[in-house]
């Protein structure tokens, strides 16, 4: 639990005095202190609807110890680094201004042309962003990109909702708040059915009416229910809004089946996904809600985005393993620029930036150079899986709790040959590390526990020395030499068509699909 210092008394999150004290330091502008590191960290407060919030101050969140809840991971590990100070701008009044690549104007064709220029050039230099960019911070905002156990259970949509509509304050863009025209759909309930729709009528009001139709754009984030033919083209069906299809157009759909084949295909096959959609739409004057834009994302049942199907094994291993960690989000980056899977805050040396490494197994992610270039740039220690090495390396334990290896399947010849060639950036298997460890020191408490010897790269940092893993020296400057054996397949539950003995999925095009002109 994070405590902080109110004009010298303590207080913890959870305690009950501590709204009232945040309060009385809104009014006095007082600066609470988060206490998680020494000396502590300035923090600000925010008046929201119904209490009072502890924000960080912006670009802060990565000074913040890691078992803070107001740590976030460097930026550098997502797509996050590419898009703060250019598309995400935090301004000293506590608000943050929005670039957006794409309209919410209704274009003619000319101008959608201009416009799709234009965006091209956003996506690369990262000015400005995406649909999926901004979908991807307003999960990071709301910390919905984060986990830890207690957390199991609790995620409903009325959470999720809950927890976008917190982070949509103090939100700008170019021609409005975020708030103004980002609608959420309300977990809907039969009973209240009048109530939600007038209040969706009442948010939905500055793009409808004589003057206004047609003309403005609205966002909606909620999760995909279905898509299905409808008299006037297709339907697009969101859960908790059954009463409000938006419509599709033919060849709107026909783009969407094609950029988003991968992510439809893993949303089938992941038990209790989610697809959450964002999308841009129009009211015409009919009253009639069309889609213009939208792009959609694969969540996890606890609603964290996985971008494949190993990302959502490591992921799934991690919840069950009942790990506290962050999601790290690609924003605007393409699937082939190297991003950390998650970060984990609760080991002994955390934060860790978790890779995988899955180039040559699937053939259309970051290569092995490129993450190799992306490890050695880190600040933080680093944990690398190479699925097609057929082992995932053990995760480091908790803080305070023994080592729990989960498979010991490697041949003793291969893990002696791997001795040698420490400071390859594959996955770092346990004994590769135990044998190059040091004897003695914090390994023999270790072995106290009748638990094999914790990798010497998740061991706490020692004598005050910074230590990067992989440690940066020039010898590790060597790419992941490709081992030419196949792939374990069984390792990998992928049915055929998913890349490793069918065809290739077609790679998703990262960006968001509008109708053909
Ligand atoms: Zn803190």
């Amino acid at each position: 639990m994070t405590r902080y210092s109110i004009n010298g008394t303590e207080f913890a999150s959870n305690s009950p005095l501590f709204q009232a004290a945040l309060e009385g330091a809104y009014k006095n502008r007082i600066r609470p202190i988060c206490l998680c590191v020494e000396p502590g960290l300035p923090m600000y407060i925010a008046h929201l609807e119904k209490n009072f919030v502890v924000k960080r101050m912006p670009d802060t969140g990565a000074s913040h110890g890691p078992g803070c809840e107001s740590y976030e991971a460097p930026p550098g590990l997502s797509g996050r680094g590419e898009v703060d100070g250019q598309a995400i701008e935090n301004n000293d009044q506590g608000t943050t201004n929005l670039k957006l690549a794409f309209s919410l104007r209704h274009n003619n064709p000319a101008e959608k042309e201009n416009e799709s220029t234009q965006k091209t050039t956003a996506k690369t230099s990262g000015t400005r962003l995406t649909l999926r960019g901004l979908l991807h911070y307003l999960w990071d905002e709301s910390r919905l990109s984060h986990w830890s156990p207690e957390m199991q259970g609790k995620r409903s949509w009325f959470a999720v909702r809950s927890a976008l509509m917190e982070a949509v304050e103090s939100k700008e863009t170019k021609s409005a708040s975020l708030k103004e025209i980002l609608y959420i759909p309300e977990v809907f309930d039969k009973a209240k059915r009048n109530d939600i729709v007038s209040r969706r009528l009442h948010m939905l009001s500055p793009i409808m009416g004589p003057g206004k139709s047609g003309k403005k754009l609205m966002l909606v984030v909620g999760e995909m229910d279905s898509i299905s033919a409808a008299t006037f083209g297709f339907a697009l069906r969101l859960k908790h809004m059954p009463d409000f299809p938006l419509v599709m157009d033919a060849d709107l759909k026909k783009s969407f089946e094609k950029v988003f084949l991968g992510t439809q295909n893993l949303w089938d096959y992941i038990p209790d996904s989610h697809q959450v959609v964002i999308a841009t739409f129009v009211i015409d004057d009919k009253g009639i809600p069309a889609v213009e834009e939208m792009c959609v994302m694969c969540t996890t049942p606890e609603w964290l985005p996985v971008d494949n199907e190993i990302e959502h094994q490591l992921i799934e291993a991690l919840v069950e393993q009942q790990r506290s960690f962050q999601k790290q989000l690609r924003y605007n980056l393409p699937p082939d620029k190297p991003i950390a899977t998650a970060v984990l805050t609760d080991c002994e040396n955390a934060p860790l930036a978790l890779y995988i490494d899955i180039d040559d197994l699937v053939g259309r992610w970051a290569s092995t150079v490129a993450i190799n270039e992306v490890v050695k740039s880190n600040s933080i220690q680093t944990w690398m899986w190479v699925p097609r090495d057929g082992v995932q390396p053990d995760l480091p334990p908790k803080k305070g709790m023994p080592s729990q290896p989960r498979q010991r399947a490697r041949p003793a010849d291969e893990e002696q040959a791997e001795q040698t060639t420490l400071g390859d950036s594959a996955g770092v298997s346990e004994p590769t590390v135990v044998g190059a460890a040091q004897p003695g020191g914090s390994d023999d408490v270790l072995s106290d526990w009748g638990e094999p010897a914790v990798p010497a790269a998740f061991q706490p940092k020692r004598g005050g020395n910074v230590s990067v893993m992989p440690d940066p020296s020039p010898r590790l400057a060597e790419v992941t030499p490709i081992r030419p054996s196949l792939p374990d397949v069984s390792l990998i539950p992928f049915k055929p068509g998913f890349g490793l003995t069918g065809p290739v999925a077609p790679v998703a095009p990262s960006e968001t699909i509008e109708p053909q002109p």
